[in-house]
């Protein structure tokens, strides 16, 4: 559609940031956009409607995401946080990024077998949608899907993710 055509055109690109070599894509001229708010995360959501109980979100991208879908769904929200942040987590996953590592954790809010719907912003090599799959699954969540803004085309995320990707944009890196 022209909604969506438009809303891919506010990603802006900055090359070397946040450091040499990398080029990184900036969704908040997208965000800023009600228009563009709307169409894109109802293209998120479209193939999984009807089919997904709460809706995940990844800190801190993911959480107004997971927010706006879950409000066009009629669900709530699971918000998937850096470690450290909740008083009781139910479940924690340490998982590797390009330099060091990073952890997650999740309340024990899932009732067993709630069909969870992972959303985040952008798709790269994988590794923080596939450890927040993990982390589902070990809350006692049913995974039925991920649904990102854009995907990293060439760093293998959709592999490393696995079955029920679906991103609204592609880009070549
Ligand atoms: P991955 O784990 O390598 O797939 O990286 C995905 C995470 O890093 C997501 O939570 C994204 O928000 C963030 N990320 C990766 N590349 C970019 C970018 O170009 N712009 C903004 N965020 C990014």
């Amino acid at each position: 559609s022209d909604d969506l055509t438009r809303a891919e055109s506010q990603i802006t690109r900055h090359p070397d940031y946040p450091e040499p070599g990398v080029v990184f894509r900036d969704i908040t001229p997208l965000l800023a956009d009600g228009t563009s708010l709307r169409a894109v995360t109802d293209a998120m959501y479209r193939p999984f409607a009807g089919g997904f109980d709460i809706v995940a979100g990844v800190e801190a991208r993911g959480f107004l995401l997971a927010g706006t879908i879950a409000s066009l769904a009629g669900t709530g929200v699971l918000p998937i946080r850096k470690a450290g942040k909740l008083p009781d987590p139910a479940a924690s996953i340490e998982y590797t990024l390009e330099y060091g590592s990073a952890r997650i954790e999740a309340p024990g809010v899932l009732f067993p077998g709630a069909r969870v719907l992972v959303v985040d912003d952008i798709l790269a090599t994988g590794g923080t949608l596939a450890a927040s799959q993990q982390l589902v699954r070990e809350l006692g969540g049913e995974l039925v899907g991920t649904t990102v803004i854009l995907e990293l085309d060439g760093l293998g995320g959709r592999e490393t993710v696995g079955d029920h990707v679906h991103s609204v944009f592609t880009a070549a890196l």
